[in-house]
């Protein structure tokens, strides 16, 4: 069975998009930690790091740093967690490769990430599509 990915990537289940490339996306996590939080999201649907074919690998340092910086215009925030949870025990949920970005801001005491929410679907959708407009403008 597909997983909730691979779900948000074909269209079946809605997602906030910020990126959609020939082998990754990134949308907006449903229960973020701070606004903004993002999920960098390979098309392929593998669980593990290991497991990532070698083009899509190549590319994850260059969208993980566009990412960021969209982030930080966006949010103003003043660090932002990046985090990828390579299997279970290290508390992976969803079993299809992910990274989280996380907006940091000073004395929010997020390092074990409590999830939060969206106060509406507008919200949500201003920070998306400010991240997206965010992104176009840093370079690749
Ligand atoms: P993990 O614990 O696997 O590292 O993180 C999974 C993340 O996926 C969680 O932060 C969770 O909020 C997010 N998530 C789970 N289901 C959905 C969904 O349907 N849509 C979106 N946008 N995010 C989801």
């Amino acid at each position: 069975m597909a997983s909730i990915f691979t779900r948000i990537i074909e269209g079946e289940i809605p997602g906030s998009f910020i990126l959609k490339q020939e082998r990754w996306v990134a949308f907006l996590d449903i229960n973020p930690v701070s606004p903004g939080h993002i999920l960098l999201v390979p098309r392929q649907e593998v669980a593990l790091l290991p497991e990532l074919d070698g083009a899509s690998l190549a590319e994850t340092g260059a969208w993980l740093a566009r990412l960021d910086c969209a982030l930080r215009q966006v949010t103003g925030c003043a660090a932002v967690s990046v985090l990828l949870r390579d299997g279970p025990v290290a508390g992976q949920e969803v079993p299809h490769l992910h990274w989280h970005l996380i907006p940091r801001h000073s004395g929010d005491r997020a390092h074990h990430f409590a999830s939060g929410s969206y106060a509406s679907d507008e919200e949500r959708e201003r920070m998306r599509a400010a991240l997206q407009a965010a992104l176009d403008r840093v370079q690749g």
